[in-house]
């Protein structure tokens, strides 16, 4: 309600852009940061600023939400897919196999909030010359041995979406500390006054401030306030969430037909998910469906299998792009099968939300129980 008084339109940064920004710079120990209308208007104004386009070619996961990889389709370049390891997460060998000449950069999602092996991709990125990119959009607040995601590559970009660790509704951001990046974040999508008054007047793009490349994806002024408030309880969600899926992980393990996810030593989940593997092997060969819709029969209504994000190569704009893109006819034409990691994750993964509350603990041991019965009586199905 204050924000309505003080701007429904925020033109440079100032007021609550301004305030978050900082936030988010503070609180992921960064230069700079833009808030942007979206996580897939960060992620392409982040692969804009970074100088990645026609010719180009960049490594992104074959198991990811389709906006790491789409604004790729839009600044010309070429996505190269990836596959990942058991845990859904990029695999460093795979990265390695798919580096030609033309590999300029490489995407990174911690997916479902757990943080991907940044060493082994940190050394690839180095080892080849490539820029390292992050889609922090699962992964607010997490960390490996106390360094955020976000803070690995050259640049990252957030989601903040509806259910997003961090929200605003719809939001996203950029992070980077490379002030040419910074700047060209702005030229992409906050024209004019911003851009006006952030480059400095010598600088050799100063002369475009007034349009930037035509495109603006600011923020709504009202989602930054929400964000901000989010913010500022962050890491206090993500206590009571690596509480829970703790609990969680300790009593479901022991359970025939599911896996629990390991999160190795010094490792911080966000957990925007936590992701069993199903084992059908376990349960005589009960079909996922049919173990997913008991669990639903028994309220666990919140037990997803992810539909829509699913390997890349599944997606009809992977492989055959042209009514839509007709430049990317060749250059895109995936199958099914090609990636037999990320498919075996996708058609096995059984994804919980993870609650923070302790008034939530009722549910989750309801959960538990749910899963418990049908996990025992699975020959009554
Ligand atoms: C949500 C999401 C996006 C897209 O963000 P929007 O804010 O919905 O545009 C991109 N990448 C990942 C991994 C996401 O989960």
């Amino acid at each position: 309600m204050g924000q309505l008084d003080r701007a429904v339109s925020i033109y440079d940064r100032s007021g609550v852009v301004e305030e978050l920004e900082n936030d988010l710079r503070e609180y992921h120990g960064v230069e700079h940061a833009v808030l942007t209308s979206s996580g897939t208007a960060a992620l392409y104004s982040m692969y804009a600023a970074c100088g990645i386009g026609p010719g180009d070619e960049v490594i992104a996961p074959a198991y990811t939400f389709f906006a790491t990889v789409t604004p790729l389709l839009h600044v010309g370049a070429v996505p190269v897919l990836a596959d990942c390891d058991a845990t859904g997460n990029l695999d460093p060998d795979d990265v390695t196999r798919r580096i030609t000449p033309n590999t300029k950069a490489l995407i990174v999602t911690h997916m479902w909030g757990l943080p991907a092996d940044m060493p082994g991709l940190q050394a690839v990125a180095d080892d080849h010359g490539l820029i390292l990119l992050e889609d922090g959009s699962h992964a607010h607040g997490a960390s490996i041995n106390g360094q955020r995601a976000g803070t690995f590559g050259h640049a990252a970009a957030f989601s903040m979406n509806g259910p997003k660790p961090l929200s605003a509704g719809e939001g996203g951001f950029i992070l980077t500390d490379d002030t040419e990046v910074y700047y060209r974040a702005l030229l992409h999508g906050q024209y004019n006054k911003r851009c006006r008054n952030e480059i400095p007047r010598e600088h050799p793009l100063y002369r475009y401030a007034v349009t930037g490349t035509g495109l603006k994806h600011r923020i709504h002024p009202l989602a930054a306030s929400l964000a901000r408030d989010q913010l500022a309880n962050l890491d206090g969600y993500l206590d009571g969430r690596a509480r829970v899926a703790r609990y969680l992980c300790d009593q479901l393990s022991d359970l025939a037909g599911i896996t629990v996810p390991n999160v190795p030593a010094g490792v911080r989940p966000s957990w925007y998910g936590l992701t069993l593997r199903y084992r059908a092997d376990e349960l005589g060969g009960l079909p996922i469906q049919r173990f997913y819709d008991a669990l639903h029969a028994e309220g666990c209504r919140e037990l997803d299998r992810p539909g829509s994000t699913c390997p890349l190569n599944l997606l009809p704009l992977f492989q055959q792009p042209e009514p839509l893109l007709p430049a990317y006819a060749d250059a895109l034409a995936y199958g099914p099968g090609e990636f037999p990691q990320a498919e075996a994750v996708h058609a096995t993964i059984l994804k919980l939300p993870v609650w923070h509350r302790e008034e939530d603990m009722p549910l989750v041991d309801s959960y538990i129980e749910a899963f418990r019965k049908i996990s025992d009586r699975y020959r009554d199905l």
